[in-house]
């Protein structure tokens, strides 16, 4: 048992540029010998994740659009992907979106249409690749995505996204149940705070950041690097009793009272 992924191909959703969390989960399953198949939204990031693709050691990585709101391309996009590769061994989601005026002040203002937003991308999302993707792990798979704190507990500014989170939490277990009889496991990683596109949108994150420096046990922010090497774990066989399960990768900082 090791963490080889050679004769494996993983579905990356969610690159947007280099500093993307996904990015760095697509470098950890790369260098272990994966076969990659990256999904973007929109044309507008198309080239960044074809450029990015091509810095890998291995050249037949695939690239594909997926609106993750729109169901009919999701099972284009699911299709294309067996056509091309027949089976897949995991999924790495690693999208979410709210409005960024909600994103600050009080929780309470948030509208219907942003709740249902963020809870469309950011959560549902995963419900609907995990229908798609069950029918190619026809050998067992892992499915991984990625949640923050805000889910657990209530931080400043994180808001919406939080109550977001907190679905998309509850929704790793009920899919790890459903799932687990066709060998398919589920789990999140909670990271901690990274500078990326979309923590852009989160008010004041920058004290977010200085707090995790000062405070959390290991006295710094978390890199996208540790993220992608625990999702490497939850992608390899040695995490295989693993299932419906959050691993906080956040230099200790959940574990704080204060
Ligand atoms: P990012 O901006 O690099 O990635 C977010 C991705 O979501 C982008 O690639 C974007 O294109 C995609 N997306 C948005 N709407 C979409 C749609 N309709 N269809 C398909 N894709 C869509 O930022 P990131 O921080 O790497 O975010 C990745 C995940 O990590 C998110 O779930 C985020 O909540 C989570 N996360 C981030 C942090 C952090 O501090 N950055 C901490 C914990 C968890």
């Amino acid at each position: 048992m090791n963490l080889s992924l050679e004769n494996r191909t993983y579905v990356i959703m969610g690159v947007a540029n280099k500093r993307s969390i996904a990015w760095g989960i697509a470098q950890s399953l790369s260098k272990a010998g994966a076969r990659l198949i990256f999904t973007y939204a929109g044309e507008r990031l198309e080239k960044n994740v074809r450029e990015l693709a091509e810095t890998l050691e291995r050249s037949d990585s695939l690239v594909l659009p997926c609106d993750i709101t729109n169901d009919d391309e999701i099972k284009s996009t699911f299709e294309k992907i067996k056509g091309e590769v027949g089976v897949i061994h995991g999924l790495a989601h690693c999208i979410a979106f709210a409005n960024t005026d909600e994103l600050k002040g009080e929780y309470l203002n948030t509208t219907r249409d942003g709740f249902l937003l963020a809870h469309n991308i950011s959560s549902y999302s995963l419900t609907a690749v995990a229908k798609e993707a069950r029918g190619l792990m026809i050998e067992g798979g892992s499915i991984v995505t990625l949640t923050y704190l805000g889910g657990e507990r209530v931080l400043q500014n994180y808001n919406v996204m939080g109550v977001a989170k907190a679905s998309l939490d509850a929704s790793v277990k009920y899919l790890a149940s459903d799932l687990g009889k066709d060998g398919i496991r589920v789990n999140a990683i909670s990271a901690g705070p990274i500078r990326t596109l979309a923590a852009k949108g989160i008010g004041d994150f920058n004290s977010i950041l200085k707090q995790i420096e000062e405070k959390s046990p290991l006295r710094r922010t978390t890199t996208p690097e540790e993220v992608g090497d625990t999702a490497l774990f939850l992608m390899s066989d040695l995490s295989r009793g693993i299932t419906g399960e959050t691993i906080h990768v956040d230099s200790g900082y959940s574990i704080l009272g204060n």
